[in-house]
């Protein structure tokens, strides 16, 4: 079966990756079908509250997912707002919106529009993968609720934690030394405080710490608590009293405004996400009838914005190889996008990598507001300075 002209595909994981691919494939006409373990498409918070899209990654993915125009109509421009302070809580640089062409997207909306997108039937939700195992020359596939298919062509889409990962590569995530605590409130409750933000993408960076704020379309300001802690460092997020006060520990001498960011957030809505990665240029030796797109493949810091923009793009490239391949032609096809991806997302984990370094190292806010600078001023927006 496995050189048929059209393999059977069973995509493990419904984030970004997994669903544009889902996509993709539709829209050129080849089945597909995608197992999630979330019960539901609103089963879960995702991870970030809102993403923008990069033209020639992102944007050229949800293009070829055929759903450009459905997600122009989702996005907000205005998110393109961006200030940094440093703990002083004073803005060293403050862009307002102007036509960056990079509008923000909340991430449920933009998983929404990718399961609206996808045919009827095609995402089996509650899935949640376990192993696969070759038999001839396919694979048989097990899930948690003791349910198997076979595929020609099983794609690992289930994040950095992959469980597909190990089929092919011994690579283990490494954790970098820093943590990042999440948490949420509705601005309509602080309203001193949203109106400090902007309402686009808010950064205080000192003393190799970061808080980031973001508001969503739904008035909520998600806020990321960024500080260096051993991978053995837990956050007891399901009692937020404690959970804040460890947080704010991490934040003393800050301005309390900042740090009411911090202590105002809702019980419920903390999570702690531990900074790991892959190694930077994580590649492994082409295997039939398995691959990785995503942070399954390319797990990397958030410090270049480029995660879900280069899952995207991988699920775009990914379709686009399946589609081309001539017929029982789909493996070499296979094989060849894993060497274009991991170059790319190679490259993007590097840039990540450093800005990670240097934001989070020596450099702070100064660093980072002049790389906000220089990039508006290739854009040709000169941003006001205050
Ligand atoms: C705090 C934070 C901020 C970020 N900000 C940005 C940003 O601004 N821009 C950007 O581009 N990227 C950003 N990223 C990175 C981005 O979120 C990820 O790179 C992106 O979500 C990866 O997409 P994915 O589809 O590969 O995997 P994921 O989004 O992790 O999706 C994997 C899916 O697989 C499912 N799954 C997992 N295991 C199984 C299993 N065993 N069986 C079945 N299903 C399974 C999960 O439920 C999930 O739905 C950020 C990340 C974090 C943590």
């Amino acid at each position: 079966m496995s050189n048929t002209a059209s393999p059977r595909i069973a995509i493990i994981g419904g984030g970004p990756g997994g669903l544009v691919l889902l996509n993709v494939l539709a829209r050129r006409g080849i089945a597909a079908t995608l197992y999630e373990r979330d019960e539901s498409p609103a089963a879960r918070g995702q991870v970030g509250s809102c993403l923008d899209l990069h033209k020639g990654s992102g944007q050229d993915a949800i293009k070829g997912a055929g759903l450009y125009d459905e997600w122009l109509k989702a996005s907000r421009a205005e998110g393109e707002e961006r200030i940094v302070t440093d703990k002083t809580g004073v803005a060293i640089i403050h862009h307002r919106p102007a036509a960056t062409g990079k509008p923000e997207i909340d991430r449920k909306i933009l998983r929404q529009l990718l399961v609206d997108g996808a045919p009827t039937g095609s995402i089996k939700w509650g899935h949640t993968f376990v192993s696969a195992a070759p038999v001839g020359d396919v694979w048989e596939v097990s899930f948690a609720d003791g349910s198997k298919v076979t595929a020609d062509l099983v794609v690992g889409a289930d994040g950095g934690r992959s469980r597909v990962r190990p089929l092919v590569s011994d690579a283990q995530i490494v954790h970098t030394g820093w943590t990042t605590v999440e948490l949420a409130f509705d601005s309509r409750a602080r309203p001193d405080l949203a109106a400090r933000l902007g309402s686009g993408t808010f950064f205080a960076i000192d003393e190799h710490k970061r808080i980031v704020a973001q508001f969503t379309g739904d008035a909520r300001i998600h806020i990321g608590a960024t500080f260096p802690a051993p991978e053995s460092f837990v956050v007891p997020v399901d009692n937020a009293a404690a959970a804040k006060s460890l947080v704010l520990a991490q934040f003393e001498g800050w301005a309390p405004w900042l740090r009411d960011l911090i202590a105002c957030a809702e019980d419920g809505t903390i999570h702690q996400r531990p900074l790991t990665i892959l190694p930077v240029g994580h590649t492994w030796p082409h295997k039939k009838g398995v691959t990785l797109i995503g942070d399954a493949a390319n797990l990397m810091s958030t410090f270049a914005a480029a995660g879900a923009n280069i899952a995207m793009l991988a699920g775009l490239e990914l379709g686009q190889a399946l589609a081309t391949a001539s017929p029982g032609r789909w493996d070499e096809h296979v094989a060849q996008f894993e060497v274009k991806m991991c170059r790319i997302a190679g490259e993007a984990a590097a840039q990540s990598d450093k800005n990670m370094k240097e934001v989070l190292g020596d450099g702070g806010a100064q660093m980072f507001a002049a790389r906000v600078k220089r990039n508006l001023l290739k854009l040709g927006i000169e941003p006001y300075v205050g």
